[in-house]
């Protein structure tokens, strides 16, 4: 039965590394015969310019149909002064959201290859494997109320919500227990439970769900711990599960550990494994448009939507290896360029992939 992706370019770098990631799909498609049918749609300043609204409806139904999202990124300056109701961001939120796509997988993974790259001493990051499963569709980017308001005195207020329920909280857990569960067997929830009410439920609710996998074991710590352990001793994680804000944030820094937010894919999927695939990285408008924007994160996103939404793993790991072997060869994009590599563009990264899937 032929399956079907919806590809959505979005802003800034993501038209050109989508474009790479695509040329792969193509080959692997026709190496292996598989039956997959992709159609283009339009979300966050694509879809301003072109329909008004960051998340057309059309863009909205073809997501529904389809099985699979494979996303560039969305936003940049062109858009940063319009009405924050309508701004790029939001159709990416809102795709997330409608679509339910609560569980957001981000492997930092460091390529023995670039261990150079890495602002890391090698030895701390050598070898580093770590899941990050972030909850992506609640939390206080979500919660209500929310806005800026004026106070008696005249002076302005901004607030946010930080707003968890119980199922919410449960349904990530379960999905970062049956990760490890495939992996070392360790979660660690980070968690503010110091501070902040929301989140002593939240540890409250991963202690319940940890009943049911009597062979993971479950660790907490306080966010600002985590993010110094990510950077002091970054090995000791397997999986990390936290809420949306600080999955966010730490995720990034984890992004940092392996050399660059260019190597990094990720997905984020529905209680039925339907999910979106992009890279963890944004638009990058500082080099849009230079042909010079790392494609790897986009093209391992790829590998993580054939193995986990299309069951296709063969594929999956047939761009893996690679992409592996580029990194064997010497290629690098200038992100992850180093003395005596030989740099190369954006569709030259994407060729060489293809070239070694052949
Ligand atoms: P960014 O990730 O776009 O860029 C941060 C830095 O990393 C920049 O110097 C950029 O050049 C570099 N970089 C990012 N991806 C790269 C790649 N593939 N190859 C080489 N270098 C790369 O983050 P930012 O600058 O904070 O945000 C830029 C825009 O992207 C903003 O509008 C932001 O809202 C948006 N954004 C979108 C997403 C998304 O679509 N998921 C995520 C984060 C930020």
């Amino acid at each position: 039965m032929t399956k079907n992706v919806l590809v959505l370019p979005g802003d800034g770098i993501g038209p050109e590394i989508v474009a790479e990631a695509v040329k792969v799909l193509d080959a692997v498609k026709s190496k292996l015969s598989l039956d997959i049918n992709t159609v283009d749609g339009l979300l966050g300043g694509a879809a301003i310019d072109a329909a008004g609204v960051p998340l057309p409806e059309d863009t909205l139904a073809k997501a529904n149909d389809c099985d699979a999202i494979l996303l560039g990124a969305v936003g940049g300056p062109k858009w940063d002064q319009i009405d924050p109701a309508i701004r790029p961001e939001k159709g990416l939120l809102g795709i997330r959201s409608k679509l339910e796509l609560f569980g957001n997988l981000r492997p930092a993974i460091l390529y023995p290859q670039l261990a150079e790259a890495s602002s890391l001493k090698p030895e701390i990051v050598a070898g580093l494997d770590i899941l990050i499963v972030r909850e992506l569709t609640g939390g206080i980017y979500f919660g209500q109320p929310r806005g800026i308001r004026e106070l008696e005195n005249g002076e302005r207020q901004g607030y946010n919500t930080y707003v968890y329920s119980e199922s919410e909280i449960r349904r990530i857990g379960k999905v970062a227990f049956e990760s490890a569960m495939k992996r070392d067997k360790r979660v660690c929830s980070v968690d503010k439970a110091n501070v902040l009410e929301a989140t002593i439920l939240w540890r409250e609710v991963m202690e319940e769900v940890a009943k049911d996998y009597p062979e993971v074991e479950l660790s907490h710590m306080y966010v600002d711990n985590a993010a110094m352990q990510l950077v002091r001793a970054p090995k000791q994680f397997d999986v990390m599960v936290t809420g949306n804000m600080f999955g966010d944030i730490l995720s990034d820094a984890a992004a940092m550990l392996t050399g660059s937010i260019g190597m990094l894919p990720s997905a984020s999927l529905d209680a039925s494994g339907k999910g979106m695939y992009e890279p963890c990285h944004g638009s990058a408008p500082d080099i849009a448009g230079q042909g010079i924007a790392n494609p790897l994160a986009t093209i391992l996103s790829l590998a993580m939507m054939l193995r986990y939404s299309l069951a296709e793993l063969e594929a999956a790991d047939q761009i893996e290896a690679a992409v592996s072997k580029v990194l064997d060869q010497g290629l690098r994009t200038a992100d992850i360029h180093s003395e005596g590599m030989q740099k190369v563009s954006t569709s030259e990264m994407g060729d060489a992939v293809v070239a070694a899937l052949a």
